[in-house]
């Protein structure tokens, strides 16, 4: 027995990217599907250190680039999204730290110093002076070195997905492309997808078909016949340490690279104890190194920059993880969120978190100049039979097992 399932968009891929999108089509009135083949947000999502950049991080070559100019409205955007204050209401999210700081031990930021202080990051970076001000962390006799208050919010990007699926559970649905789900095309456009249960099938069609996969865009798109865009991953080795020390830690180090030497931020791990999360220069150049080996070099830099803080009885563990995006010369970091018309699709990629609600705005652009307007959707669920996916669990979840 087949089924047809109408709507106006159909969203490929749940991680921010895609569930900004739904969650932004759901209160516009849009008839819109999401297809999730893993866990909600368990891909890059709920891996990524949670800050929403405002591009400070990419001044750190002394120049204002146009990927700092891009991103530089996102802080200001999500905050009104967790005061409930957005169209996307994230006002059930958790916040971490309302700031993420930079930090210069010794002398490494004097060069910086100037242009930080500077009228174009005026309202984005402030030094702060008094050692009052200082996270607590930082509040330490043996600390030397200069510290900037950026505005960017920092994420516990679990409650985040689940801000984000609140009352769409109904019209989200898991899928399995190597099982019960097919997409089937007619020269590059999608006419449908085709999904099996038991003995029903449904096909389900859509004005357009948004892939927010991911890393899984490049596979969805060989599905569909597509080769262009191409996907680039850049890989990072991530590092992860819970220990007693009290005091989490939002920062990025500044070392002498356009990269921080290390970015780390902070995680509860429901018992008590602070998982610090090390990203930055650490994880980009940890990709040839072991585990083992990652761990020591953390260890020894952590040792160095924060001789207080007590690692003694600490636990480790590290995480191989890339980042997708469209491909770039030199594997560099593209400038905005990505997207490709193709057919009746778009193939498209934050290329950060942060960027999620720029790309959903880029996505109703193309919706709105095609005049693919909403056609309702009160009542609008799939039907009993099929399966939902979960929600994703926090990336250190099996890491200390
Ligand atoms: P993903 O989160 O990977 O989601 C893709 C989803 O699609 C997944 O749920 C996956 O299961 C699903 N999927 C895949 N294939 C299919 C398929 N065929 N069918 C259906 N579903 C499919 N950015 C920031 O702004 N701030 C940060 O602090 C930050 N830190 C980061 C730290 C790390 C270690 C990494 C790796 C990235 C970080 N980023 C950060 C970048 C950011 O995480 C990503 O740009 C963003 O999460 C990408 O979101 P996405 O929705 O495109 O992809």
């Amino acid at each position: 027995m087949t089924q047809t399932i109408e709507t106006d968009v159909v969203v490929i891929g749940g991680g921010i990217a895609g569930l900004w999108l739904f969650n932004t089509l759901n209160k516009q009135g849009y008839k819109a599907l999401l297809l999730e083949n893993a866990a909600l947000g368990g891909g890059q999502t709920i891996k990524s250190q949670g800050i929403v950049h405002g591009g400070t991080k990419y001044t750190l070559t002394g120049t204002l680039t146009k990927a700092a100019e891009c991103i530089a409205g996102m802080p200001d955007r999500w905050r009104r999204a967790l005061k409930g204050e957005d169209e996307v209401d994230l006002s059930g999210a958790d916040i971490l730290s309302q700031s993420q700081y930079l930090w210069s031990p010794g002398d490494v930021g004097s060069r910086l110093t100037t242009f930080f202080a500077s009228k174009a990051l005026r309202g984005r970076v402030e030094q702060l002076k008094k050692p009052e001000a200082f996270p607590d962390i930082f509040r330490h006799e043996g600390f030397r070195g200069k510290i900037y208050q950026l505005n960017e919010v920092v994420l516990d990007i679990q409650t985040v997905v689940k801000a984000l699926v609140n009352g769409l559970e109904n019209r989200i649905l898991k899928v399995d492309w190597s099982e019960s789900t097919r997409i089937v095309t007619d020269d590059n456009k999608v006419e449908f997808i085709e999904h099996k249960v038991g003995d029903k099938t449904f096909h389900i069609k859509a004005r357009k078909f948004v892939t927010t996969a991911g890393e899984g865009t490049e596979s969805l798109m060989k599905l569909w016949g597509l080769s262009q865009p191409e996907m680039q991953r850049r890989p990072l080795h991530m590092v992860m340490v819970r220990h007693r020390h009290p005091e989490p830690l939002f920062a990025h180090c500044l070392g002498t690279k356009p990269v921080p030497r290390m970015t780390i931020t902070s995680h509860p791990d429901g018992e008590g104890n602070w998982i610090w999360y090390l990203g930055g220069e650490i994880a980009e150049d940890g990709m040839e190194r072991t585990p083992e080996e990652q761990i020591r070099v953390a260890r020894r830099d952590l040792v160095a920059l924060l001789p207080w803080v007590n690692l003694d009885e600490a636990q480790w563990a590290t995480l191989f993880v890339n980042r997708a995006e469209p491909r770039q010369t030199k594997l560099l970091r593209p400038d905005a969120a990505f997207i490709h018309e193709t057919g009746n699709g778009i193939i498209s990629w934050p290329t950060k978190l942060a960027l999620a609600p720029n790309l959903s705005d880029e996505v109703m652009k193309v919706l709105n100049r095609e005049q693919l307007s909403p056609s309702g959707n009160e009542g609008f669920a799939l039907p009993d039979e099929v399966e939902h996916p979960e929600i994703c669990q926090p990336f250190w979840s099996e890491a200390f097992t």
